[in-house]
């Protein structure tokens, strides 16, 4: 059934989905990444939506896809896909904040103005408006005295409370890797905002290594990089967030190793974040060895006691009344990473104050069963090698082995293709995995099997399937 995105009730759906999330994640995030949400059309089975940047698209999805497919499928059961893609700022949205979303502040920019500008880091104006328009904004949760500190992060913790104590640089760089909603985000915003209050005067810079590549590109295009490069040089604390989305190109590389030197070298203090280590990133050699030189904090997964102590101080601050048994529960089962669980409080919670009843365990498990179930389940790269093997009916050791006959090397591509896809391991890790091979190898294996994909839908189908049975 395709609708017209002009249709009213498409329009008061969209808001009922907005209103939903936007009590979920909060008013900072709501602003952050689903306000510029424009709705293109719901069609086919499929709602479509734009977004301003490739940046913007990728956290979306992967923080909000989930649950926006959930929120919409709730509106409209035709549903079944979201498609985030992005809408270059010249275009015109055809749908923008729909006039009906409960308590939206009046949109006072208009409609084709896209990212927002951003509220200027450090207040001091004089000459450093183009840094306030490439700082990201901070979220004000993100402090040191919400962050809860257990055996997990201690390391990383301590670190950023002494970068952002000290007069002067003290580790150069501050390097700090781990997974995925482990807190890196969390502690970066906290070393800024606690910098901005102590040391006014200090310029700091926090972005996305995606926001600053764009950047980079941008002055390159319009050869215009003189002023980027001085505005970045004049940063008296520079953080950087997910390096490792600076990869592949050589140009932004060098570019970001060059002010990266020029700051150390002038005792400006460099914070860094990845989901890898220094040595697993895909980046230029001495790269990599420059971002190990100052101080390596890795973030662990988290433990049992640490996402209970997170639940006990996401429920105080939501004044939500948790049964202790409740918390176990989460504590106990989500156990991937501390964003999904304070989603799923945050569900536990937006639920029972929908519909008026208290928490309990069994509004928790109804709640939250798609969340548990995913945490149930986590393919291993062996397993993958395993059903890749059965599938090609192939030995496992030939995962391993140094053949390269076309019958062995394509499902030992597949199978490093799916372990990409479906765990959060790194190319260099899944190398080693597969006979101690190279990450560029993986890499290979990973561009040669979305071509195949591309041109061959049997195959494509091939692959599919056995991406569904590991996923079940
Ligand atoms: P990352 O950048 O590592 O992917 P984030 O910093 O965005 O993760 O953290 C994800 C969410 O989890 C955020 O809402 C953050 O506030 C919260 N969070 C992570 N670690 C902690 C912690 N130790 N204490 C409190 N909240 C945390
Ligand atoms: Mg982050």
């Amino acid at each position: 059934m395709a609708l017209s995105r002009q249709d009213p009730k498409i329009n008061a759906q969209w808001a009922r989905v907005r209103g939903i999330l936007r009590s979920e994640v909060g008013d900072a995030a709501y602003r952050s990444w689903l306000k510029p949400l424009t709705l293109t059309s719901v069609a086919d089975a499929k709602v479509s939506i734009a977004v301003p940047t490739r940046f913007m698209r990728d956290w979306v999805l992967s923080h909000y896809g989930d649950r926006l497919r959930e929120l919409w499928q709730q509106e409209n059961d035709s549903v079944d896909e979201i498609s985030v893609f992005v809408q270059a700022a010249s275009q015109k949205p055809i749908i923008r904040e729909t006039g009906a979303a409960p308590a939206e502040a009046p949109a006072a920019a208009p409609p084709s103005e896209l990212p927002r500008a951003r509220p200027p880091v450090n207040g001091s104006g004089s000459g450093c408006d183009s840094l306030a328009d490439i700082s990201a904004p901070l979220d004000p949760r993100f402090t040191f005295d919400n962050f809860v500190v257990g055996k997990p992060n201690e390391l990383a913790y301590a670190a950023a409370r002494r970068v952002a104590d000290s007069e002067s640089a003290a580790f150069n760089p501050l390097f700090l890797y781990g997974g995925v909603g482990l807190g890196k985000t969390h502690l970066m915003h906290a070393i800024a905002l606690h910098t901005r209050q102590r040391f006014p005067s200090r310029r700091v810079a926090y972005l996305s290594a995606e926001k600053f590549m764009y950047h980079f590109v941008r002055a390159l295009r319009f050869h215009n990089t003189m002023p980027f490069k001085e505005m970045f040089r004049s940063v008296d604390l520079l953080m950087i967030d997910d390096v490792q989305f600076i990869n592949g190109k050589e140009s932004t590389q060098e570019e970001f190793f060059h002010t990266f030197n020029d700051l150390v070298d002038n005792n400006r203090q460099v914070v860094i974040s990845a989901d890898k280590s220094p040595s697993d990133l895909e980046m230029e050699e001495r790269l990599r060895s420059r971002l190990g030189w100052g101080l390596v904090a890795d973030i662990h997964a988290t433990t049992y006691e640490l996402r209970l102590g997170i639940l006990d101080a996401k429920a105080d601050r939501l004044s939500a009344e948790i049964p202790p048994k409740v918390k176990e529960f989460l504590a106990h089962r989500i156990t991937s990473n501390v964003r999904e669980l304070e989603g799923a409080l945050n569900r536990v919670v937006a639920h029972a104050t929908l519909v008026g009843r208290e928490i309990s365990l069994e509004t928790c498990q109804e709640v939250l069963h798609d969340l548990l179930r995913a945490n149930d389940r986590r393919v291993t790269i062996e397993e993958i090698q395993k059903r890749v093997a059965e599938h090609f009916n192939i030995r496992i050791a030939d995962m391993h082995s140094a053949r390269r006959a076309r019958a062995v090397a394509r499902p030992r591509q597949v199978a490093m293709y799916l372990s990409k896809q479906l765990t959060s391991r790194s190319l260099p890790e899944i190398g080693r995995k597969f006979g101690g091979r190279d990450h560029t190898t993986v890499m290979h294996a990973v561009k040669k099997i979305e071509e195949l994909r591309q041109a061959d839908s049997g195959f494509c189908e091939d692959v599919d399937l056995l991406r569904r049975m590991l996923e079940s």
